[in-house]
């Protein structure tokens, strides 16, 4: 009689479940520390460069400066930013000296004068 209790005791259905269940909670705490390590989990925040999950990023907006929008426009964002910042385009530290017109750099006219006319600021 014992005996048959106890094999009644191993396959309650209720343990089984939680069984299952528990097998069920680990595989997707698994999933969650693979996909951690996969790059795919983590995204850069287009402006800033923070490192954050994914997830955070495109459903909540970067954590530390609040840029918000889709995968495409982060895409379109660095982008933009890579090739700005291989230069071309406007050069700031030249200027235009205002008595002759000559290309001068800014820094030279304010310190030394202009090069050609000899102007300098006041
Ligand atoms: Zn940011
Ligand atoms: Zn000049």
């Amino acid at each position: 009689m014992r005996e048959s209790e106890e094999e009644n005791m191993l396959f309650d259905p209720t343990l089984g479940l939680a069984r299952e269940f528990d097998k069920h909670v680990t595989s997707e705490r698994e999933a969650a520390r693979r996909a951690e390590q996969s790059s795919n989990y983590w995204a850069r925040c287009p402006r800033c460069g923070r490192k954050q999950t994914r997830e955070n990023l495109f459903s909540n907006g970067c954590f530390a400066c609040a840029w918000q929008g889709t995968e495409e426009e982060a895409e379109m964002a660095k982008i933009k930013r890579a090739s700005t910042s291989r230069g071309g385009g406007t050069m700031p530290y030249r200027t235009t000296c205002p008595n002759c017109g000559a290309q001068v750099l800014r820094e030279q006219l304010m310190e030394s004068g202009c090069y050609i006319c000899g102007w300098k600021p006041k």
